[in-house]
């Protein structure tokens, strides 16, 4: 209150500057000014925060980042990974039974992923897209490490950018998911599937459910992996649709974001409030 006040002192005292030509009235172009002018600025205590998304939009969990420089240690496991159900016809997406238990995602993520693949078997019938098909959702530390080395293997040793190692892996967090169009679900995966109208339809509509690309194609020096049309990443609607909208990554919200926290301490912020978000690179 006591903000909206000084707010409006300050614009009665701009309003010579600012007026218009005499005939109009004058009361009315005020109210018009301090109509204009975003008063619900968002405030921890009396600090605004200046990133666009408020903190109580986005879940630290749903946001954190993976990736060789942001670990996760070896017994990060999410707390509440839930069987992705397997039949469309009741809700759910169809999985091979690769995995002991099934495939696994974090529940809020399951059933994102669940509405997602509604969404597109009811698009289809007007466009005749094919159903999704969930290859590979959450991996443990340990099965990445075993992955990892596999690739290694074959590869002479070398880290070709296709298999993150143990604690890099986007899908540890349980929000990480690979899925294709059906007709891909026993091919190799390439970049080629970003044609398939599925994968069109993904990236247009991922982040209505709370989802992103999180591999894009022209943001390999920043993620340090080769473009994956096929994994997502749930983040939540808000953050995903800010992500999505301005064609970013993972990695430049999380700087973007780390820049809004360290700059909302420097006006005197509550640490606490900004705590669970802040994140730092284990180099
Ligand atoms: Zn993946």
């Amino acid at each position: 209150m006591k903000k909206k006040l000084s707010l409006l002192l300050a614009l009665l005292l701009l309003y010579p500057c600012l007026s218009a030509p005499a005939e109009e009235d004058e009361d009315l172009l005020i109210e018009e000014i301090v109509e204009n002018v975003d008063l619900d600025a968002v405030t921890y205590g009396e600090v605004e925060w200046t990133f666009p998304i408020p903190l109580e939009d986005m879940n630290p969990e749903y946001i954190r980042l993976a990736n060789k420089h942001y670990l996760l240690a070896d017994d990060y496991v999410p707390q509440d990974l839930v069987k992705v159900p397997s039949k469309p016809k009741n809700g759910g997406i169809y999985w091979a039974v690769q995995p002991k238990g099934g495939q696994l995602l974090r529940e809020e993520c399951a059933q994102a992923l669940c509405d997602m693949n509604a969404a597109i078997r009811e698009a289809a019938e007007e466009n005749g897209y094919r159903s999704l098909y969930l290859k590979s959702a959450y991996r443990s530390y340990q099965t990445q490490r075993t992955m990892y080395r596999n690739r290694l293997e074959r590869n002479n040793g070398k880290d070709d950018g296709w298999v993150s190692m143990p604690g890099a892996s986007d899908h540890q967090t349980g929000l990480g998911c690979d899925v294709v169009p059906s007709n891909w679900r026993d091919k190799a995966m390439n970049d080629k599937m970003m044609k398939e109208p599925e994968c069109q339809w993904m990236a247009e509509h991922c982040h209505e459910f709370g989802f992103i690309i999180r591999y894009p194609a022209d943001k390999q020096e920043l993620t340090e992996i080769n473009t994956e049309p096929w994994h997502l990443r749930y983040v939540g609607i808000p953050v995903a649709a800010y992500i999505m909208e301005n064609g970013l990554c993972l990695e430049e919200f999380t700087y973007e974001l780390q820049d809004a926290i360290q700059d909302f301490l420097s006006r005197g912020g509550n640490p606490e409030t900004v705590q669970p978000y802040i994140q730092e690179p284990a180099d």
